[in-house]
């Protein structure tokens, strides 16, 4: 069965969340980016709303979303701000590896504080030296009796001025590459944890980045979240289960870039009439809407994969890729349409193309989400036609093999393809003048 209808709560939840956009987000947005902070009651105002944290499962107490419910709302914030939005993604981000993880006892002492007393929570895999390549994580985790003390940096992270827990990945031996990597929950309270400046940043100024050290940090054996060996495969799970709304936050941009172009097309003249009467503007925004369509379909078929228990990592890159590079085209195209006004200030789209370059980057780059599409593609998906070496013969091209002679074997050559009849291949290719042992018997 095929349904892209969603479910009234499902319709409920889209708008309750556009409402918040609406009420809440867009009214500060522009203000916030402007003086590069990020606004902690407006996080507790949609963690009061039940925005944040929905998807712990309800066996913790939670509300147990899908990512179907988690892509449908996080369209609307970043709608409003991509920043913004990055910052109030941000608990699931970071809650992801505990909900994923084996460690029972840590899910029930954390969870609960999580939902009921305000806590957020951050993601940490990317480093100073290190991003796209997770298996290359430096941060040391020293196992010392059943404990781990930390030692390195951890960079870019969101939220990582605000969060009262992290996830944090690291690794006992950098040299191992994948099999070294674990994960823990820490607490920003432990001692040897600073949190470093703010990085300064082109756009999503609304969402909290910072560097987070490590100096001696005892984690007890209770806060592992992966033990060394399974750490890696807990991130790309993580990535895997997060990329959708990273393809969401893309719709949402791309959608409100398009509709302020709209705007502005039905209004500005030129040349004694609309520019939205002009076809070369009309065919921007056919193809603006046509990507925000596009984009949606893949981020919500992604995200049902996940929530149907199937591996979403290929639908979910996909998504993200096509999603986040169309949200930047679509951006630029809105500013293009506002002509010299698109580039100033005073009009929203400037912000909304700024804010859109960062999502070719967080959550695995581009070149990240070609390189694992590319690796399924040539190495996990399953063709459906056969080898070119074992292609059906063109039979009605022969009228030997259509006379139904018996006995003539059949030979193609493996080099330029060329098919010939006879109970011995030919001593020479007659096309690419390949010997005998290029031609293979063609059963
Ligand atoms: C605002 C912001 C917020 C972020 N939030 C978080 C967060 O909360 N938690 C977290 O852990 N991280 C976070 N990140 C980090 C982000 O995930 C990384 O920046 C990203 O994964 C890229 O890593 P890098 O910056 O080290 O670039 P690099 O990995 O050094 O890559 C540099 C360039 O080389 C390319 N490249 C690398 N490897 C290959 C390859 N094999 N083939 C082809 N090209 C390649 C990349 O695509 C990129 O273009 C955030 C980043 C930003 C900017």
């Amino acid at each position: 069965m095929l349904d892209f209808t969603l479910t009234p709560a499902q319709l409920d939840l889209q708008q309750q969340a556009r409402e918040f956009a609406r009420k809440e987000i867009l009214p500060v947005a522009w203000y916030y980016d402007e003086i590069d902070e990020t606004p902690l009651p407006l996080l507790k105002k949609a963690y009061d709303a039940g925005l944040i944290n929905g998807d712990i499962p309800q066996n913790y107490g939670g509300k147990g979303w899908g990512l179907i419910e988690n892509v449908v709302m996080t369209e609307e914030f970043a709608a409003a701000c991509p920043g913004l939005a990055t910052s109030l993604f941000d608990n699931s981000l970071g809650l992801e590896p505990l909900l994923l993880s084996k460690n029972e006892p840590l899910k029930k002492k954390y969870l609960p504080g999580i939902l009921n007393d305000f806590k957020l929570i951050c993601f940490a895999t990317s480093e100073p030296t290190m991003g796209s390549d997770v298996a290359g994580i430096r941060c040391k985790a020293e196992q010392d009796g059943e404990d781990y003390v930390l030692n390195g940096t951890k960079y870019w992270i969101t939220n990582g001025g605000m969060a009262d827990y992290m996830s944090i990945f690291a690794t006992v031996d950098p040299d191992s590459q994948h099999k070294g990597v674990c994960a823990f929950l820490v607490e920003r309270d432990w001692e040897g944890v600073s949190i470093g400046r703010k990085i300064p940043k082109l756009g999503q100024r609304g969402s909290n980045t910072t560097g987070i050290h490590f100096k001696d940090v005892r984690v007890p054996k209770e806060n592992v979240m992966a033990p060394p060996g399974e750490g890696f495969v807990l991130a790309m799970q993580t990535f895997a289960r997060t990329r959708p709304a990273i393809g969401a936050f893309a719709i949402g941009t791309a959608r409100s870039a398009m509709e302020f172009a709209i705007d502005y097309a039905k209004k500005r003249r030129a040349f004694g009439a609309k520019i939205g009467d002009f076809q070369a503007i009309q065919h921007k925004i056919a193809e603006m809407y046509q990507k925000v369509e596009t984009s949606r379909l893949l981020v919500w078929k992604a995200a049902w994969e996940a929530d149907q228990a199937m591996d979403p990592t290929i639908a979910a890159s996909i998504a993200k890729f096509y999603a986040t590079e169309t949200a930047l085209e679509v951006a630029n195209e809105a500013l293009q349409i506002f002509g010299g006004y698109g580039y100033t200030k005073m009009f929203p789209v400037e912000k909304l193309l700024r804010d859109a370059r960062l999502f070719r980057i967080y959550e695995g780059t581009s070149e990240v989400q070609r390189q694992i599409v590319a690796g399924y593609a040539m190495n996990g998906y399953r063709p459906v036609m056969p080898p070119l070496e074992e292609l059906p013969l063109h039979r009605e091209m022969d009228p030997a093999a259509l006379a139904g002679e018996p006995g003539k074997s059949t030979w193609r050559c493996r080099i330029c393809g060329y098919v010939h009849y006879g109970d011995e291949a030919p001593q020479e290719c007659p096309y690419c003048f390949f010997p005998q042992s290029a031609f293979k018997a063609v059963v």
